[in-house]
Parts: structure tokens; sequence; C-alpha cells
């Protein structure tokens, strides 16, 4: 890529180390930003340093969050005796947009995966075991329906079995490998309604 100025390269590069960026989106986006008024520029660049810095995890359930305690577990409406489990805060935003669920949540940032090295301790799962040490009628497990997402509710169950805690599933109308970000909320509603004890 000797046909480009260092700096647009180093941009390209950059932007290409992103989640489903390859190296054609990364060379539009770098062509795009070049074009962009410079003062835009900078908000972007502000926006995403202003984000990084600030941002931190919720301390009881871990969601992304600008305080200490996030909105959902700082609101006295919410049933914390309820809580949903699940993979990440994309996840925990598609159910908030329902805006059907009154319970807590709780963000695993991640899922068990053998294949990838991904372990139990590799998620906040001890965290949430914590948490189970409060009053808490129900963990809804809402992981995802895929291999990883099925081989962590699993292991949570089975795990949260003993403390004679009521455990339940999300109903599986949720398409398999399906990242629950790209449901329609009328599904995860239904899939939310539809919840199994598992036994
Ligand atoms: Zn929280």
């Amino acid at each position: 890529m000797e046909y480009y100025s260092t700096h647009i390269n180093k941009l390209i590069e950059q932007l290409s180390h992103l989640p489903g960026i390859g190296a054609k989106s990364a060379q539009r986006l770098a062509f795009h930003i070049m074009n962009m008024p410079k003062d835009q520029v900078q908000q972007l660049t502000a926006a995403i340093s202003g984000a990084r810095e600030n941002v931190q995890y919720c301390k009881s359930c871990y969601t992304l969050t600008d305080k200490e305690l996030c909105p959902i577990c700082s609101n006295p409406n919410r049933d914390g005796e309820t809580i949903m489990v699940v993979e990440n805060t994309r996840d925990l935003a598609a159910y908030e947009k329902t805006g059907k669920y009154e319970g807590v949540y709780h963000v695993l940032h991640g899922a068990i995966s053998p294949m990838l090295g991904i372990g139990p301790d590799d998620i906040k799962l001890k965290e949430l075991m914590q948490r189970l040490q409060n009053n808490v009628k129900e963990v809804i497990i809402a992981t995802n329906s895929s291999l990883e997402g099925e081989t962590t509710a699993m292991y949570i169950s089975k795990l949260i079995k003993p403390t004679g805690i009521k455990v339940t599933r999300i109903a599986s109308g949720v398409p398999v490998g399906g990242d629950l970000e790209y449901i329609d909320e009328v599904t995860l509603l239904r899939a939310l309604e539809g919840r199994v004890e598992l036994k």
C-alpha cells in the first residue's frame, strides 16, 4: 500500500483492527474521514477517547456505565430480586428497548467457549454468584442460543441449583446462533414470557 501517505496507511491499519472491518472497508472509512470537516473529526476522536476514559463497569450488574451504579441498578422501582443474565451490554439494551422487563441484569461480558479457551473464570460469573447471597428470587438466563450461550446457560444453572433459587431459561424462539441485539422486540418479549424453569 505504498501509494498512500504514511498517515493514511496508519489510519487504514488501525481501522482494519475493528471487528467486521476488512481491508476494503477500512480504506473506505479512512477516505471518508479524510473528507470530513476537521471539527467533525475532532468530535469523533473526542467521543472515542471520552467513552473509553469515562465508561466503567457498574459495580452491581457489570454493565458499561458512567457512574458507579448504572441507572437500572440505582432505580428503586426495578425489582432487584429478579436478575436476567446476558452476555453483553448490547443484549441488555435489546431487552431494555422492550420496556417490559422490570427486574435487573447481570452482564457476563462473554460466554464460556472451550474452543476459544474462554472458561468460567474469564466471564463475570463469580460476581453473579456473589450477588445471589442477597435476596434473589429468580435468575433468568438470557445468553444467546449459540453453542457458547447454551454451554454457559447449563453451567450457570448447575452452579445455582444447589442454592434453591429459581433458574429459568428464555424460550428458544430466538434463532439459533442469533445475536440478541438483532432480534425484534416482540420476539424478545415472547422469549422472556415463555421462559421455562431449568430442573
Ligand atoms: Zn447496574
